[in-house]
Order: C-alpha cells, then sequence, then structure tokens
C-alpha cells in the first residue's frame, strides 16, 4: 500500500495506481492542508477527526471547513492539541482574551511576551525544556536586559507556566 500524499488533482500515483478508480472504491484516504495563524503549514489525517470518514472527499471538505471556522474564530485550542502549540500562537490567543486586553499592565506583558517570543515564539510549548529557560534568563543577564525584574527565582520561567 502506498502512503505517498499528493494533491487530489493528480490523477495517477508515481506508483502506478490510477488515483481516481482507488478513490472510486474507497482506498484513497484524505489528508488536509492549511496555515495556522502564525503561518505554520499544519496537515492532518480526515481519519484523525472524529466521526469522520478518512476515505471520503466530502468528509476532507467538511474536516477542512471546520478547521477554517476555527482559524476565523482564533480557536486555536480546539485546532491543535496544546502540545503542537507554539509559544506566537499561544500569545495571540492570550492577548485577544477580553480579560487580558482589560489588564492595567497589558503593555507591559506584550512587551515581556515580544521580547521572549523573539527567542522561543516558533517553538512549540512543549518542545521547551527548563534549561532553554535558564539559558535564556541568563543570556538577557548578560546583556544587561534582566535588571527590570524583580528577585523572584522563578523569573521568566514562571511567567511561561501560568500562560498554559
Ligand atoms: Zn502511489
Amino acid at each position: 500500500m502506498c502512503h505517498k500524499k499528493q494533491s487530489t488533482k493528480i490523477k495517477k500515483c508515481s506508483c502506478g495506481l490510477k488515483l481516481d478508480e482507488a478513490k472510486r472504491s474507497k482506498k484513497v484516504r484524505y489528508w488536509i492542508t492549511y496555515r495556522m495563524p502564525d503561518g505554520r503549514q499544519r496537515r492532518e489525517a480526515v481519519g484523525a477527526f472524529e466521526d469522520l470518514d478518512a476515505y471520503s472527499v466530502s468528509y476532507a471538505r467538511e474536516a477542512e471547513a471546520k478547521r477554517m471556522v476555527q482559524k476565523k474564530e482564533r480557536r486555536i485550542f480546539d485546532m491543535l492539541p496544546e502540545s503542537q502549540m507554539t509559544f506566537n500562537e499561544l500569545t495571540e490567543w492570550y492577548l485577544d482574551l477580553e480579560k487580558v486586553k482589560a489588564l492595567a499592565s497589558y503593555d507591559i506583558i506584550k512587551i515581556k511576551l515580544d521580547i521572549f517570543n523573539a527567542e522561543f515564539g516558533n517553538r512549540v510549548v512543549s518542545d521547551i525544556k527548563p534549561v532553554d529557560l535558564e539559558n535564556y534568563q541568563s543570556k538577557r543577564e548578560r546583556e544587561g536586559t534582566g535588571h527590570h525584574r524583580s528577585g523572584n527565582p522563578q523569573g521568566e520561567g514562571h511567567g511561561v507556566q501560568s500562560l498554559r
């Protein structure tokens, strides 16, 4: 069984399989591809959606439509398991919360997150290790940018955890 992933417009796979026939006999599994709000491309198997048939193009369109609505409504927690989210995505979601927007410290929070995301924005949240945060903190201290922080030993790492 061939696992090559290709456009639905292609008629014949390089392995020789005639795709239109294969689709009719439900031998082709569909995937959807789209961009996340931060620009990363993401691919998902239609079969991974609950209640959707992986072998049906109409279900593939349904899966795609579902993601587009969630994207428009910025419901990234519905789009992604938390473990696959980047800090940019998490930040975008967080700064868009009405109760966060109402905070007096909103601008300061935003500046701090921008600085943090310049380093970690494209990283997936679950991939960051405590040692990454420690290195980041010492780097910022070396650069003399750490002096605004209080003596809180948990520093940036604590801020990250409370975001999740
Ligand atoms: Zn093939």
